[in-house]
């Protein structure tokens, strides 16, 4: 047996590794820096707290910035770990720093704005090991969830004297991966991303228009036999707490809202009563769920489109946990569209706001999207193996679930099955080629159009039919040409000027 699987049986009770894991753990404990990019519920932390009570002669510290979180991984250690953030006493996180140095306990978790108190980094200098930093597409700014704090971790584990990084995400993009090595310093990282495919889940996207047909199918969805628990989320605390009161009239019993704007007991009581199972629907915003870990979430309904694909794969893989069939359903429209479009142009960093621009083309490249909502997501986040759903796909590949099709026009044309995709080099370098010698400069659409032989009048003004490739990948969907062209902007081969009509161009 080896020494991690020794370690595995030592510590706890799982019958063997997931995937990924061993690698991970077998990387850190011979003291490489690890990159691990692993959905959530797949099993990630255990990929640090392994080496790290493996390690008898260092301390690994763990950075996250979700309280919540850590406050849970601490508890369920039983006393291996100790934690150190702002919600504690100073006398608290004292004691805590001392049984940690004295080699008490073996982990200690630290919120990462703590770094900043005095005297820390003194005593923690020339003790730590590992230092862990989970939720680490944080450190990006191409990621979501960019948080400042975090920019500077690199430079503080240096300080620090660590021995090596292991950085841990359950949502990067190929960009956001790159930019973690990056901005850590991770020297050489072992790389270890399991598949985002979540068999269980079914993904539908549904077009809506006007508040009527948006309740009327919340309500449809939430009122179908075994649809429940369900999480429904909002775009905007004022919608969150509209939805939550016409919820409580329609199915009769009390339905709570969870959103930031909340004071911090009805807000705490909101969750308790959803986890509990007391209330088995609750609306809220994208404040809810960081955490919050409930295995039997049968359905997640989005009201409205969030403003990134990241966001909306981490919010709706809060449904089926457990393994069992669950449902994930995005209600889009036309309104959603121009309220992203009014606050990307509120933005006034430049660079945040190209950001913010190729978020929404993501997302909206995705509700938008006329193939397999499944592959959609798993080519974003560059995962290249097959669709593997075990019921129900998404509404592209399967007949429209039955709540949202009454009193909807004719469902969508079947396609015909996916084409094989294994020729992803080729077809990115005919990309390629078509954004290098275009011109004018084309547009995303604009290059699969002519990947795929249209003969619109603007290939035909500008002599695109004449580009190498023109027509060569007919027998592709669009949808999965421009899948792969968003794989190579992720991916930073190919750039976007960004603004309303971006062109694409070669990257620098
Ligand atoms: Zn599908």
């Amino acid at each position: 047996m080896s020494q991690a699987a020794e370690a595995l049986t030592r510590h706890s009770g799982h019958p063997g590794f997931r995937p990924g894991q061993r690698e991970a753990v077998e990387a850190a404990m011979a003291g490489r820096d690890v990159l691990v990019v692993m959905p959530t519920g797949a099993g990630k932390s255990l990929c640090y707290q392994l080496p790290a009570l493996e390690d008898a002669e260092c301390l690994t510290l763990v950075v996250s910035p979700l309280v919540s979180l850590m406050q849970d991984q601490v508890e369920g250690l039983g006393g291996r770990a100790e934690l150190i953030n702002a919600q504690r006493t100073s006398a608290e996180n004292s004691e805590s720093l001392r049984r940690a140095l004295s080699g008490e306990t073996r982990m200690l978790y630290v919120a990462p704005e703590r770094f900043w108190a005095p005297g820390i980094g003194e005593k923690l200098k020339g003790n730590v090991g590992l230092f862990v930093v989970d939720e680490a597409h944080c450190v990006s700014q191409w990621g979501h969830d960019f948080r400042p704090e975090y920019f500077k971790l690199g430079e503080i584990a240096r300080r620090l004297g660590a021995r090596s990084i292991l950085a841990a995400t359950a949502t990067a993009t190929p960009r956001v991966s790159g930019d973690i090595v990056a901005r850590l310093g991770l020297s050489d990282p072992v790389k270890i991303a399991t598949g985002f495919e979540r068999p269980n889940l079914s993904y539908d996207v549904a077009a809506v228009s006007g508040e009527r047909e948006r309740e009327r199918a919340v309500s449809a969805l939430l009122g179908e036999p075994g649809s429940l628990p369900a999480i429904v989320y909002s775009g905007t605390r004022k919608r969150t707490e509209a939805t939550a009161q016409r919820l409580s009239r329609e199915l009769g019993h009390h339905v709570p809202a969870y959103h930031a704007g909340m004071d911090r007991e009805p807000r705490a009581e909101s969750q308790r009563a959803f986890m509990s199972g007391e209330a088995p629907v609750v609306v809220a915003t994208n404040a809810f769920g960081m955490g919050v870990d409930k295995a039997d979430v049968r359905t997640v309904i989005h009201e409205a489109v969030p403003s990134s694909l990241e966001a909306y794969y981490q919010e709706a893989g809060r449904a089926g946990r457990d393994g069992l069939p669950s449902r994930c359903v995005l209600l889009a429209s036309g309104q959603d569209k121009g309220l992203h479009v009014y606050f990307i142009n509120q933005t006034e960093d430049p660079q945040a706001k190209s950001q913010k621009w190729a978020q929404y083309r993501a997302v909206w490249g995705f509700v938008d999207g006329e193939g397999c909502r499944r592959v959609a997501i798993l080519r974003h986040f560059g995962d290249r193996s097959a669709a593997a759903s075990e019921g129900r796909c998404c509404d592209a590949c399967d007949e429209p679930l039955e709540a949202l099709a009454a009193g909807k026009a004719a469902p969508r044309p079947k396609r015909a099955a996916s084409t094989a995709s294994e020729c992803g080099d080729d077809v990115r370098d005919a990309i390629l080629r078509v954004v290098e010698e275009a011109s004018p400069a084309v547009g995303r659409t604009r290059a699969v159009e002519i990947l795929r032989g249209s003969r619109s009048k603007v290939v035909a003004k500008y002599a695109y039919d004449e580009l190498p490739g023109y027509g060569e990948w007919n027998a592709w969907r669009a949808d999965e040409l421009l899948g792969e062209v968003d794989a190579m902007l992720a991916a930073g081969t190919i750039r976007s000027t960004g603004g309303k009509f971006p062109k694409l161009e070669m990257a620098a």
